[in-house]
């Protein structure tokens, strides 16, 4: 069994062959797929609670990417609330703070941030955080964010991890999961695998951001749900530990992190 934390199945790579890919997932014993409401557009946040409705092995997020932040409007706040009311709705996001392609002010990004925190009090829901720059910058903004909006109820996960080790203990230590995608198994991501390694397997989920970053083998093709084993292997091997170990546990991990029941 395997469990895809982050996928964009509603991307239009995969308006031609949608049903396939789903049943290729099922093929590679991918037993569950959070696919991601946001990263389109606003105008596309009610696919993803769509398409969760018409697939059982399909959970859904909704919430607005940083590269969308300064799109928001009272229209899409209104959207947004909407759609967290739907059924398999299990997390706000992803959302958070990418200082490196910056198709959002910092500040406007940092104020939507802080928006969808409050709606995922308001709604006791995980949150799915995008965070990246090129220094220290956007961590550093995510930490001291999380840290005055946390009343002791917010739960995040670091998707598709790409920082640090110093950065991942200290989020590990404040209660955050920390996901990795197909990056981890990219010939150059030796300190990234180092990272895998050092964290407690309990922390730690898996992803394919598909249709984004297909693993090592793979790489510059599409993505796709079925491919999240190859993440899992190359952390089965990263750390030593047996594939079915790396299969059962990192599912446990994302079924807890969103409560979906067994
Ligand atoms: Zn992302
Ligand atoms: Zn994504």
């Amino acid at each position: 069994m395997w469990f895809d934390s982050h996928a964009h199945l509603t991307a239009p790579d995969y308006d031609a062959d949608r049903d396939a890919v789903l049943q290729r997932a099922k093929a590679a014993h991918v037993t569950t797929v959070l696919t991601i409401g946001s990263g389109y557009g606003l105008a596309e946040l009610e696919r993803a609670p769509a398409l969760a409705a018409r697939h059982d092995f399909v959970y859904a997020s909704v919430g607005v990417h940083p590269h969308n932040a300064a799109l928001l409007d009272d229209s899409g706040r209104s959207a947004l609330r909407a759609q967290l009311a739907k059924p398999k709705v299990v997390a706000i996001g992803e959302c958070g703070l990418d200082y490196h392609y910056m198709h959002a002010p910092r500040d406007i990004q940092q104020k939507v941030l802080i928006e969808q925190l409050a709606l995922a009090r308001e709604w006791n829901l995980p949150v799915c955080i995008h965070v990246r720059s090129d220094d220290d910058s956007a961590y550093d903004d995510l930490l001291a964010i999380w840290d005055a909006e946390n009343d002791g109820t917010l739960r995040g996960l670091l998707h598709c991890y790409t920082g640090s080790l110093a950065f991942a203990k200290v989020a590990v230590a404040k209660g955050f999961y920390v996901s990795f995608s197909g990056i981890l198994s990219f010939k150059k991501s030796t300190s990234l695998r180092e990272t895998a390694c050092a964290l407690p397997l309990d922390r730690i989920l898996i992803e394919t951001d598909a249709p984004f970053l297909a693993p090592e083998g793979l790489r510059g093709k599409r993505n796709e749900p079925a491919h999240v084993p190859i993440v899992g292997e190359t952390l089965a091997r990263a750390r030593g530990e047996a594939l079915e170990t790396i299969a059962r546990t990192t599912t446990q991990n994302a079924k807890m992190f969103f409560r979906i029941p067994e």
